[in-house]
């Protein structure tokens, strides 16, 4: 079978945020550390998986955090409507990741059982693990749940010839990443399993997390699983924006083909 193109889309970004933000013990905690927001097409012919969905304008608002596309229009240039799409791998449920799931009414979610658990049992009841939740969002992945469109997954598994995804935790309880076989070789969507290039090739952890031991090892099973650490794509890093080329639109690029330029380790 053919290897699958990938382009990331930036919805969002957020600026006013600093190193403390983003890494734990950060020595230079108070520099401006911006932060952009991403959901990733996998295109194989007429075959399309959506990972993620980023959140709208009215979650905007109710976060204080405005997005510059909504998710549906952020998919136009690749000549996608929001009914085609029928497959789409959730990372985990943050409100950044799940807040557009509405916005797709076709889609099967695939999703690991943990982060289902997670979302809808007693650790919620702390308002530190509840706050990157908003309830509407875990609720349409209930609706969908009794749709009968929900395939739930206990660790790896595979999605689609050339797809697995990847329970790692740490982050959320079922945090997973999206392993992509692509002509630049295996290809790692990391979400946020790494923020940024820095939380992973520096060994520095976010400071949003469940388990600090999963997310550790994660970093890992993300080398583990990637062709070469180039190909491991940051969730949220607006230097992926550098690294590899736009096309299509000035909010879209694409990944598949490798980096354009060397990726400092
Ligand atoms: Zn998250
Ligand atoms: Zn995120």
């Amino acid at each position: 079978m053919s290897d699958w193109e990938i382009y990331c889309i930036k919805y969002a970004d957020r600026n006013t945020r600093t190193r403390a933000d983003s890494f734990i013990f950060d020595d230079n905690h108070d520099a401006p550390h911006p932060m952009d927001y991403f959901m990733w097409v996998l295109r194989r012919g007429a075959e399309v998986i959506l990972v993620d969905t980023g959140y709208d304008t009215e979650e905007g608002q109710a976060r204080g955090r405005p997005i510059r596309l909504d998710p549906a229009a952020a998919l136009q240039p690749l000549g996608l409507q929001p009914e085609d799409i029928t497959q789409v791998i959730v990372t985990h449920l943050h409100y950044d990741h799940a807040g557009g799931l509405h916005l797709f009414p076709n889609a099967t979610l695939h999703l690991q059982s943990a982060e289902m658990a997670f979302a809808t049992g007693p650790c919620m009841c702390h308002e530190t693990l509840k706050m990157p939740y908003t309830a509407g969002h875990v609720c349409e992945a209930i609706k969908r749940l009794y749709a009968g469109k929900v395939v739930f997954y206990d660790g790896d598994a595979q999605v689609a010839d050339g797809v697995t995804v990847h329970c790692i935790g740490g982050h959320s309880r079922g945090l997973q990443c999206v392993r992509v076989r692509t002509k630049a070789g295996w290809m790692v969507l990391a979400s946020d399993a790494s923020h940024f290039y820095e939380n992973i090739f520096a060994r520095k952890p976010f400071p949003i997390v469940v388990d600090l031991q999963n997310m550790l090892d994660g970093f890992d099973t993300l080398h583990r699983l990637a062709s070469d650490p180039g190909l491991i794509i940051p969730g949220h890093d607006p230097l992926v924006r550098i690294y590899f080329p736009q096309a299509m639109a000035p909010h879209i690029f694409r990944l598949d083909a490798g980096p354009i330029k060397e990726i400092p380790r």
